[in-house]
């Protein structure tokens, strides 16, 4: 927390280019950052400020990690907090990603550069960088997992000229999510064709992002909405569904749930629907493993955390971090620079390639579930 860094800060953004003058540049180690999580309540947020607080430590930066538990206004009074405690940069993975413009004013007035930890902050001139994945992609790899599981595609995302119909149901994430409509548009563009032609049909007739969004990725409410939709369209259960599109595991997991008590069968194999799902989180994982959930899309939080970690690193030393993408990430005030990384489908075949072999997850810990 010092003087010296606001003001390397502050010249080299005036100047937009790197603070030359290396007298009084600031050490890593007189740098705190902030770093605002979610929540507690998935495991992905957990391990994201696990890997950001662990690297930032190691490249010597002072960090102020807190969660916030899904609650708006209090990761706005955390933000509020960290900037008053001095926080020299801050990493944000928001609730709403339109709620947070004030204190991120604040934050700009005092020249703390604010990096968005995959979600995008809406709405606002005062969000500097961007980490993510591709986010797009990600929903297009959750419609070719369904499609796979469903047998339209082979493993290389190939036609396999199947041409049964199948009947599937759709849910969205959250809607205050800026990543939420990214995922259901890739996700809608890959099925497209297959509605198109009837390979697909949606009984319910629900495929508008705002009637199939789950409000804060809540597991309950997806439960809710599946019971519910098992109600008015399947007869209790009676009726045949073959798959339904989910955007998070923990989603999946509610859906199952509803699905299983409602006689679908306990694993696919005896006429569990096929699902999708997001963040290869280890309760699903082993369910993948169990045949019971069909996919994930394995996101790795690490690597994540090394790209924010390196946005502050640029920030620190007064320059601009290096972006690969300058065009798709549009807040609505400006398109924000960002970093994108690769993720991968999860499927039960390559559990140990992807996520055993680099170490995300032991055999244990899937055996295990937890
Ligand atoms: C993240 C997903 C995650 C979801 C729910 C999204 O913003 O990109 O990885 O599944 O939030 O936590």
């Amino acid at each position: 927390t010092t003087g010296a860094f606001a003001l390397a800060f502050g010249l080299a953004a005036c100047a937009s280019s790197p603070a030359t003058e290396s007298e009084g540049a600031p050490e890593a180690g007189d740098i705190t950052v902030g770093v605002a999580m979610p929540t507690e309540t998935s495991e992905r947020w957990i391990a994201d400020g696990d890997a950001v607080k662990s690297q930032l430590e190691e490249a010597g930066y002072d960090v102020d990690l807190q969660f916030a538990n899904d609650d708006i206004p209090r990761q706005q009074q955390q933000l509020d907090q960290m900037i008053t405690n001095g926080a020299d940069i801050l990493i944000i993975a928001s609730i709403d990603g339109t709620a947070l413009a004030t204190q991120l004013e604040n934050a700009a007035s005092k020249g703390i550069p604010v990096i968005a930890y995959d979600r995008l902050i809406n709405g606002t001139e005062d969000v500097d960088f961007y980490v993510t994945f591709d986010n797009y992609t990600v929903g297009v790899q959750q419609a070719q997992s369904l499609l796979r599981g469903l047998g339209f595609l082979d493993e290389n995302n190939e036609d396999t000229g199947a041409t049964d119909a199948k009947a599937v149901e759709l849910f969205a994430g959250s809607p205050d999510d800026n990543n939420t409509k990214f995922f259901y548009q890739g996700a809608m563009d890959t099925l497209q064709p297959y509605f198109d032609d009837g390979r697909l049909t949606v009984p319910s007739g629900q495929t508008d992002m705002d009637t199939i969004s789950t409000l804060r990725w809540d597991q309950a409410t997806a439960q809710k909405r599946m019971e519910d939709l098992l109600t008015s369209t399947y007869d209790g259960g009676a009726k045949p569904l073959d798959g339904v599109l989910a955007p998070y595991d923990g989603i999946s997991r509610g859906i199952i749930t509803a699905l299983e008590n409602a006689g679908y069968g306990s694993s696919i194999e005896d006429g569990l629907p096929i699902l999708s799902g997001q963040d290869a989180e280890i309760a699903s994982v082993k369910m993948i493993a169990d045949g019971v959930q069909y996919a994930t899309i394995f996101k790795d939080t690490r690597k994540l955390a090394t790209q924010a970690v390196a946005a502050a690193d640029a920030f620190a030393k007064g320059e601009e971090p290096e972006a690969n993408d300058t065009e798709t990430y549009d807040n609505g005030v400006k398109v924000v620079p960002s970093y994108l990384l690769e993720s991968d489908i999860v499927v039960a075949d390559n559990i140990t390639s992807l996520l055993v072999d680099s170490g995300y997850w032991t055999e244990d810990e899937i055996a295990a579930g937890v």
